[in-house]
């Protein structure tokens, strides 16, 4: 790509960007445990997501994705203490009451995939149950036309016809995942939080789930896809997160991410050099607890850029959050 297409692309995603659908602003997750430990799940993740664009937020399992999706819908556990805000059309997500959530928000605002499809799926329904369940409380499908829907809606998420009515227990980890989609789908909720949504999927399946996603969103639709399958999210992404030890370090546009270029953080230049058709080389060490946190950048112990500086944690500036990025900022 050359330098004049990936400055228009940059312009085309600062402006969807700056029309943002959903605003999140310092948002902090603390999970308090018993014997006074805290988990610093999330902290302080800043940014916007534009109607038609995808985010991909990426990072190693345990890295705050899930805690940061679960937040916007209200779902943590009661020990969860949450800070900051999330806009959405002019409701603060963070700060709306349950009631509000329930009827309002989860399902009809904001569609979730969920990271452990079978967990959400109540045992003793079929599929068809609830897909056609999911029509008759997300859209005005008159009755007789509710069978149809649910039978498009899994079509849409490349659930087999032949399982409709399977119970959960009898579904693939795979169709577990294409029946979570099906149901997200449905009432087409301006926003979408897809959170694993091609865990169990054949490399097929992967690239159909993915485009049907990007179509949801090409629609008109936000779409936050929290994945660590970097492939599917070079496929769909307008912009890609990167999210290490609870903390968002690196926001770029995909074209730059996935391109040439490559991203200015040394976490996220790792995570691409571990991927098989790249350098197949893993990030050496591990990722700290949540729990004990060094003080300083959380990444110093396995960075090769590591200096004195790191000592002190780094501000997200012009999309990257390192002492030493790859392209020094001004
Ligand atoms: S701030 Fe320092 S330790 Fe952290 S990623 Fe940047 S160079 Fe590495």
């Amino acid at each position: 790509m050359n330098a004049r297409v990936a400055r228009a692309l940059d312009a085309v995603t600062a402006e969807r960007a700056g029309d943002a659908l959903l605003s999140v602003r310092d948002l902090t997750v603390r999970f308090r445990l018993r014997g006074g430990r805290t988990v610093a799940a999330v902290t302080g993740a800043d940014f916007d997501l534009a109607a038609g664009e995808c985010l991909a937020l990426v990072g190693e399992s345990g890295c705050g994705k899930s805690v940061l999706a679960s937040a916007l819908l209200g779902l943590l556990p009661a020990n969860a203490e949450t800070s900051g805000s999330a806009l959405l059309d002019g409701t603060d997500l963070l700060a709306a009451d349950e009631k509000t959530l329930a009827r309002t928000v989860r399902g009809r605002r904001v569609g979730l995939v969920p990271q452990s499809p079978a967990a959400h799926l109540t045992p003793v329904r079929t599929v068809r149950a609830h897909l056609e369940e999911t029509v008759r409380a997300l859209t005005r499908t008159p009755r007789a036309g509710r069978r149809k829907a649910a039978e498009e809606a899994a079509d849409r998420a490349a659930f087999p016809a032949t399982h409709l009515d399977a119970h959960p227990h009898e579904l693939s980890g795979g169709l577990a995942q294409r029946a979570a989609t099906a149901l997200a789908l449905i009432g087409d909720a301006p926003l979408l939080l897809a959170d694993e949504p091609t865990t169990g999927l054949d490399r097929d399946l992967v690239e159909r789930t993915a485009d049907e996603l990007r179509r949801h969103a090409d629609d008109g639709r936000g779409l936050l896809l929290i994945t660590h399958d970097l492939t599917a999210a070079a496929r769909i992404a307008d912009r890609v997160a990167v999210m290490y030890a609870g903390r968002i370090v690196e926001i770029a546009p995909a074209h730059r991410f996935f391109g040439t270029t490559g991203p200015d953080h040394p976490y996220a230049r790792g995570l691409l050099d571990a991927l098989p058709e790249r350098a197949f080389t893993p990030i050496p060490g591990m990722p700290p607890e949540l729990s004990d946190l060094p003080e300083g950048c959380a990444f110093a112990p396995r960075c090769p850029r590591a200096t004195d500086l790191c000592a002190t944690v780094p501000a997200l500036r012009a999309g990257v959050a390192c002492h030493h990025p790859e392209r020094p900022r001004a």
